[in-house]
């Protein structure tokens, strides 16, 4: 058994010394957000709003758009919830988009790039994320996809702020925007490290390829020192950090996370339970004693703790 397993999760993200760290959810769709209300998760850390429309093959209307972001939102009504906009492409290409021709998807036309080359989509996305949170009471935030530099971050957050949106931040998921962190803090209110596009492009592996899953181990020392200089630059900037990618559901790993200054963990809300038992079970001292000791590992198998 883990350490700290012995710990049951009471709902409330916390270390053993009452640190706060939120435990929320990623969900893609209403039937995932009961669930994931149902597990206890204090708030949505990520909702992918592409898994909305995988199948569609014409633009949802604002008012499709609205009814289906509501019904993610409704309940967690008085609780954060993020939104991500939509990160089309690469390995998630939506019908009503049309394909582009590129040899190489996953470094191509995605994410927020899409909306550089159509703001008519992410305007009525924004808009109709606006109008559900109205709906819901849901104390929404918008995030953006695949960001690599601060001028990139600034023009999503004109838009957000432009759609009325109170909480705008960005994913850090791209090297460039993890070693621009300061400048991209200064332009939005939080920043959430999605740490499985991280990795693909820090160790330049397919995040799909089996052949290479070796290097994209979350536990990699090179992929926690960006993550450390995310957290680092956020607590500088005084905003929230958070990981919402895979790395966030690894019990193991959760007081690392926490001990390298991170505010929040994101995860499938199965996950919620494990994690939860595994920060009450320690204090802030030994995560950023564990934190310490994965950053300083040569490699993956020194840095995950013995038996885990
Ligand atoms: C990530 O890249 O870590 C992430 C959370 O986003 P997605 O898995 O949807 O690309
Ligand atoms: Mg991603």
């Amino acid at each position: 058994a883990g350490r700290g397993s012995r710990q049951q999760w009471d709902g409330v993200g916390r270390l053993a010394d009452g640190h706060p760290i939120k435990l929320l959810a990623n969900v893609g769709s209403a039937a995932d957000a009961h669930a994931a209300a149902a597990a206890g998760a204090e708030g949505i850390g990520l909702f992918r709003t592409e898994f909305c429309y995988l199948a569609a093959t014409d633009e949802p209307t604002v008012a499709a758009q609205r009814a289906a972001y509501a019904a993610v939102l409704a309940p967690f009504a008085g609780k954060p919830v993020v939104v991500r906009t939509l990160d089309a492409g690469s390995d998630k290409p939506l019908a009503f988009l049309p394909a582009t021709d590129e040899p190489n998807p996953a470094l191509g036309v995605r994410g927020l790039r899409v909306a550089f080359q159509r703001p008519d989509l992410i305007d009525r996305q924004l808009a109709a994320v606006a109008a559900a949170a109205a709906d819901t009471g849901a104390e929404v935030s918008v995030m953006a996809p695949m960001v690599a530099t601060a001028a990139e971050a600034r023009w999503f957050a004109e838009r957000a702020r432009h759609a009325g949106i109170a909480r705008i931040g960005v994913m850090i998921e791209v090297p460039a925007a993890a070693l621009a962190a300061t400048e991209i803090l200064a332009a939005v209110d939080f920043v959430s490290i999605g740490t499985n596009d991280l990795a693909q492009y820090v160790f330049a592996a397919d995040r799909q390829l089996g052949a290479v899953a070796a290097l994209n181990d979350p536990w990699q020392p090179a992929l926690l020192r960006l993550v450390a200089m995310v957290a680092e630059a956020a607590a500088k900037a005084g905003k929230p950090a958070g990981v919402c990618g895979e790395a966030a559901a690894d019990p193991a790993l959760a007081p690392v996370l926490a001990g390298l200054g991170l505010t929040s963990l994101s995860m499938n809300p199965v996950a919620l339970p494990p994690v939860g038992a595994a920060l009450a079970g320690v204090d802030l001292n030994a995560c950023r004693d564990r934190a310490k000791a994965a950053l300083a590992a040569t490699d993956p198998e020194t840095a995950r703790p013995q038996g885990e």
